[in-house]
């Protein structure tokens, strides 16, 4: 049987040509990095648990009608999404002090922020994702303002939707990471958010106890990093069924 065709390999996805014009297959690998790619290693089982978090939240969003290029899940590892001309931006939004803020401006971490706020980096593996102003994008042509205010805006409702649905589940929403991408309808171009949002690109952070259940186990070597995702999935109520399609680049298409 014939493989689709590989268009993009990421750290933790590849993209893979759609059944249909506009269309890409987004494949969840098991693979994990930091410290832009410095540190590489297998969460196994991260893949499946990642698509099946991101597909809540991305049809989470739309039933607020914020626009995402979800369209559905195919199996366990993959989902249909709509093709974007990605927008080469990091929007990082942050509530409590973690990561790079933190160490930047001395914050101590778990310090929760006056309001929420909203940062850009130029996505850029070689140059370690630098941290950017607005003046950048709009000189180097990135993004309009107009895009600008269209991103922010939509952040900042994911941040306001996401901080009280993951405070229903007892998750302190700490910070993440959103890519937004371009579709164009006829002469019409839209903004719509792209990517995933799971516990690679979010902390997390139990809110009674701040135990992490994101990414920064592994960042940090804390250990288990499956179960800390399976606990997100799990109060999500959305933990996987077992079963079948959990292969890479698999050949059936539903
Ligand atoms: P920080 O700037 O503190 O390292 O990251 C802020 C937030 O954005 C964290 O939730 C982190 O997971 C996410 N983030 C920032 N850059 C990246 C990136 O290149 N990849 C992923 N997966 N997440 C990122």
């Amino acid at each position: 049987m014939a493989r689709r065709r590989q268009l993009y390999e990421g750290k933790a996805k590849i993209l893979f040509e759609g059944p249909e014009p506009g269309t890409l297959v987004q494949y969840f690998k098991d693979d994990a990095t930091a410290g832009n790619g410095a540190k590489h290693g297998i969460i196994t089982g991260k893949g499946v648990l990642n698509n099946r978090i991101s597909e809540y939240i991305m049809l989470r969003l739309q039933e607020i009608g914020i626009p995402t290029h979800f369209i559905r899940r195919i199996n366990m590892r993959e989902q249909l999404i709509r093709e974007v001309e990605i927008i080469p931006l990091e929007i990082v939004v942050r509530n409590i002090a973690a990561g790079s803020i933190a160490k930047r401006l001395g914050i101590p971490e778990g310090t929760r922020l006056p309001r929420a706020i909203v940062e850009y980096y130029y996505k850029n593996d070689a140059l370690g994702d630098p941290m950017v102003a607005e003046e950048h994008i709009t000189a180097f042509g990135w993004a309009c303002p107009h895009d600008m205010d269209d991103m922010v805006a939509m952040s900042l409702r994911v941040n306001d939707f996401l901080t009280g649905l993951f405070a229903g589940v007892g998750i302190s929403l700490v910070d993440f990471k959103l890519e937004f991408g371009r579709v164009w309808e006829g002469e019409e171009m839209r903004i719509i958010l792209a990517d995933e949002i799971s516990p690679d690109n979010c902390r997390l952070w139990d809110a009674k106890t701040n135990e992490k259940l994101d990414k920064d186990r592994f960042r940090r070597d804390m250990g288990q990093v499956e179960e800390a995702y399976q606990e997100v999935a799990r109060r999500l109520g959305i933990l996987p069924e077992a079963g079948n399609g959990d292969h890479k680049g698999s050949d059936t298409m539903q």
